[in-house]
């Protein structure tokens, strides 16, 4: 084949990801007249946040009477203490005056008779620490994601902003630039897909939003692009993932499919049932039932169906009722949720219950960050900021949803960490003037992306391969379901171990098929397939080490949460051999003005 065509690029800034936090970090990177590059693998309004459907919680207290600390105390608890309370306090704080700011932008809010903004309940969301339920959720009915993004997007069109903003759609990012002497970023290599060849971006300072990555579990709520390349750009950069084993399951994914149904159906009412008809959160959270937090209402559906009351053939599931909120009401406040149910499983909500089953949703750990977004090191005694590298949204880990986020929290994390790493990126280009890394030409293509155009040469000239990345995908996504899922224990998670050990072998023989270079979607998965093995082997790892239950990370052989041993972060890097060191953290239990919220035993 003709040699790989490489173009270079040189931007102040590189932003990798266009969903809600890289759009946010780049209305505040264009913003402060920083020539910024947006790289993204689909057009910006196709990012998952689009999807998005309950809402955004901020202690706006239209409905009733609420504060930023209660909605502090919630985050805290629902993390099961192991959130990062000055984070947390940064972000519950910042809340109202974030959608104060997206309502100035226009995006759409369902109103209330006096005009306010609707504010839902949602689940583990309180007023007056834990006394009652809260609603505390704005929404755009149930399509929220959707008028968030494209709010976003289109501020980033304003005539002050656009200037500065270059998008990249259908760029596929591939690699982390660092120079390791000043141990900083100078830029990244990504793949351009609509025509084939590789870009190398240099800049002062990248920002990593690349959202979520649960695309490795048979059921899952993700988009197709979910597949965590931020993560393995970071893992093979030599930065660690913090907590990855803390992997939330929404408890109402479609039956059989997964795609999510809103814990605002609950919000405004629904319930779930087992086989006998009975509302069986009352077991598990009996003050406030469905409405508990994710990691809770999960096991008691996976309870539910272990102690042989789940629904179908297979008893296998639950069922989700909504009737009863009446037809008006539903096609009103969830016409998605309608859409969604009837399209993919034949049911009308308005008429019969939906069938559920807990599905893989989001990822609480991630690239670690400090309150101010910028991606930290841990040099043995303390967090040590990377100068230029920043994270922000799902694929961060600052940690503002510890071991289980709470839902309508990630919208929320998306603007207020967004924008964190945005503005803190600017001020410290503009005030810390830094030196521009400027490699002559002739070593460019060489020095930086020399290994990358090698193996995707390699992928050219070579054969078709031995083995089919379908085939290792397929078992990847049916054993991580399997043993890395709601509930844990040692021989499983040790089993999937050996299993990665298989599935790293076999990825060495997969070739690649189709030669074009256009839209080359199966040299695409090639790397989403990599990169879902380094996300699945920090997960796993993780697991395996985490000897205790707390939040999303429920071990049948270690049952309870063990504070004095385990209230700790996982910062879990690969080194060369591909082999997986693991660090503990302290958390920073500490907020910026609040006081601790301790440890207590969590009941809902
Ligand atoms: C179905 C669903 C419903 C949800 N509902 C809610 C809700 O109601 N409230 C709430 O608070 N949270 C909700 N969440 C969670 C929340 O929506 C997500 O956590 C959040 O949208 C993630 O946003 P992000 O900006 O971090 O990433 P995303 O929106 O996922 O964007 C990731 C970006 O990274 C880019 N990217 C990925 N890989 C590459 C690559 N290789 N090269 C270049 N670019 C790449 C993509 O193109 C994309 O632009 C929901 C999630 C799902 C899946």
């Amino acid at each position: 084949m003709a040699d790989i065509d490489v173009r270079i690029e040189e931007f102040d800034v590189v932003i990798v990801g266009a969903g809600g936090a890289g759009l946010a970090a780049a209305i505040e990177t264009g913003g402060s007249k920083l020539k910024t590059a947006v790289v993204s693998e689909v057009y910006p309004t196709r990012s998952h946040t689009v999807s998005a459907q309950g809402g955004i919680n901020a202690a706006l207290a239209n409905m009733d009477e609420d504060y930023w600390i209660w909605h502090m105390y919630d985050t805290v608890k629902g993390g099961d203490y192991i959130g990062d309370q000055d984070a947390m306090e940064f972000f519950t704080k910042n809340a109202p005056k974030t959608i104060i700011e997206l309502e100035h932008w226009g995006m759409p809010f369902s109103r209330i008779e006096n005009g306010k903004a609707y504010q839902r309940a949602f689940g583990g969301q309180t007023r007056n620490f834990g006394e009652s339920l809260a609603h505390r959720a704005v929404a755009c009915s149930d399509r929220s994601g959707h008028a968030m993004l494209h709010t976003l997007f289109e501020r980033t069109l304003h005539q002050d902003i656009a200037p500065y903003v270059s998008y990249y759609s259908e760029y596929y990012a591939l690699e982390l630039l660092m120079d390791k002497e000043e141990r900083r970023p100078i830029g990244i290599v990504a793949w351009d897909m609509v025509n084939g060849g590789i870009h190398i971006f240099f800049s002062y300072a990248v920002i990593f939003a690349t959202g979520g990555n649960t695309r490795n579990f048979r059921t899952n709520t993700n988009a197709h692009v979910n597949t965590g390349i931020g993560w393995t750009m970071c893992l093979k950069a030599g930065i660690a993932i913090k907590d990855p084993e803390f992997i939330q399951f929404h408890p109402t994914g479609i039956y059989g499919v997964g795609n999510l149904i809103t814990e605002g159906v609950r919000g405004e009412g629904g319930y779930l049932l087992n086989a006998k008809g009975e509302r069986f959160m009352k077991t598990y959270a009996p003050h406030v039932l469905d409405l508990a937090s994710r990691d809770v209402v999960s096991r008691g559906m996976a309870m539910e169906v272990l102690e042989g009351r789940g629904v179908g053939p297979k008893k296998d599931h639950c069922l989700l009722k909504l009737d009863h909120l009446g037809h008006d009401f539903i096609m009103d406040k969830l016409p998605g949720i309608w859409e969604l149910a009837y399209k993919f499983v034949g049911v009308d909500c308005t008429k019969d219950p939906i069938p559920v089953q807990p599905t893989a949703h989001y990822h609480m750990g991630g690239i670690p960050t400090n309150v101010d977004a910028e991606v930290v090191d841990w040099d043995g005694e303390k967090e040590v900021p990377i100068p230029g590298l920043y994270a922000a949204g799902e694929c961060a880990c600052a940690s503002v949803h510890g071991g289980n986020r709470l839902g309508c929290n990630s919208l929320l994390d998306l603007v207020v960490t967004g924008k964190q790493a945005g503005r803190n990126c600017a001020r410290w280009i503009i005030e810390e003037k830094p030196v521009f890394p400027n490699p002559p030409e002739e070593f460019i293509a060489d020095k930086y992306a020399k290994g990358i155009i090698d193996r995707i040469k390699g992928y050219y000239e070579g054969g078709e391969g031995t083995v089919s990345m379908d085939a290792i995908w397929e078992d990847l996504r049916d054993t991580m379901q399997e043993n890395v899922s709601v509930f844990r224990i040692e021989e499983k998670i040790a089993a999937q171990v050996k299993k990665l050990d298989e599935y790293e072998k076999q990825f060495k023989e997969v070739g690649l098929t189709d030669k074009g270079l256009t839209f080359n979607t199966e040299l695409a998965e090639i790397f989403d397939l990599e990169s879902l093995l380094y996300v699945s082997r920090v997960e796993t790892e993780a697991a395996l080490a985490r000897k205790e239950s707390r939040g999303a990370h429920s071990r049948d052989d270690y049952p309870e949460r063990d504070d004095e041993n385990w209230m700790k972060h996982t910062f879990t890097k690969i080194d060369e051999n591909g082999k997986v060191e693991i660090e503990y953290v302290p958390v920073r239990t500490k907020p910026l003005t609040a006081p601790t919220f301790q440890p207590k035993k969590r009941v809902y």
